[in-house]
């Protein structure tokens, strides 16, 4: 992968993690199924078999140079392929109720198998750069510094235009202060997530600082920004946060402003950033846009 641009690489990264997640869901989903096959659904409400083929699909359309390049991408996506193959094989067997050992051996074999490529691909990519957030995993600053550049003169010259919204937990200090400053790393990790999970895949979330964070959702009006981003303040919300000992309630407040207003990233983001300092004024888990 040494002769992709880094800021190509940086994209791959997160977006391959993601995808990595969606698997490990899919996977456990499916192991669900294989103990409880008269069970509808599977671990989650609403699970699909055809849930592990859709973002391994866009991973490969979106980086097919780099399958090209790289040995270790080409085997994974080979290894994805037999993997949700075997899956659906005994998926099948198992609603029959003729699941034999050997073939569930195989198909663990190939679990693992998966597992060793994945892990080659990452180490092969982050050894060749690191711009990754190292708490939360999501992008840093500097390739948000970059992207919005690159949006907003891409937005210029075209008709299109994107949306930036800036999110701040609410009382982070409190609970910083209440359960300890290990536990508010938790959260973070957590929230992004969270963020990941319910947005778009075409979405990008990067950690602004501290308990900030940055998302710029491409080629979207701000009306449908507002509308993903309720949705994303709702699910935050909804869901408890926390350990297994401790969970906690989180809501966080938006500010969102629209690129085709802005001759610069920086008003841009200053502009986002003062309707998060309304949504805070007005009360706090909120959206606000500019
Ligand atoms: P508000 O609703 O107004 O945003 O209240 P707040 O308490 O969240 O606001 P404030 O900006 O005053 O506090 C942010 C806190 O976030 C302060 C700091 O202790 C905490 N914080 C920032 N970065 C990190 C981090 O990496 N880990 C942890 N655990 N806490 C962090
Ligand atoms: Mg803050
Ligand atoms: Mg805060």
């Amino acid at each position: 992968m040494n002769q992709q641009e880094p800021k190509d690489l940086d994209h791959f990264l997160g977006d391959l993690r993601r995808a990595l997640k969606a698997q490990e869901r899919y996977l456990l989903n499916v192991l669900f199924q294989l103990q409880f096959p008269e069970l509808e659904g599977g671990l989650e409400p609403g699970f699909d078999r055809g849930d592990a083929d859709s973002f391994a699909q866009w991973l490969s359309d979106k980086y097919v140079d780099q399958i090209n390049e790289s040995v270790f991408f080409r085997r994974l996506l080979i290894q994805q392929e037999q993997l949700t193959l075997l899956a659906t094989q005994q998926l099948d067997k198992a609603q029959a109720g003729e699941l034999d050992s050997a073939g569930y051996a195989t198909f663990l074999r190939a679990v693992q198998r998966f597992n060793e490529l994945a892990d080659q691909l990452r180490t092969d990519v982050t050894s060749s750069l690191i711009e990754l957030d190292e708490l939360t995993g999501l992008f840093n600053r500097n390739v948000m510094d970059r992207d919005l550049t690159e949006e907003l003169e891409h937005s210029q010259r075209s008709e299109r235009s994107f949306a930036v919204a800036m999110l701040d937990i609410d009382h982070f200090k409190k609970v910083n202060d209440t359960h300890g400053h290990a536990f508010g790393d938790q959260i973070l990790v957590q929230l992004a997530e969270a963020m990941e999970e319910s947005l778009r895949p075409y979405d990008r979330v990067y950690r602004y600082g501290g308990e900030e964070f940055l998302i710029l959702l491409q080629d979207t009006r701000i009306k449908s920004a507002e509308k993903v981003l309720e949705r994303l303040r709702e699910t935050i919300g909804s869901h408890k946060m926390g350990n297994d000992d401790l969970k906690i309630e989180v809501t966080v407040s938006m500010g969102v402003a629209d690129s085709s207003q802005f001759e610069s990233v920086q008003d841009l983001v200053e502009t986002a950033d003062k309707a998060l300092y309304k949504a805070k004024e007005n009360g706090r888990n909120r959206v606000e846009v500019a």
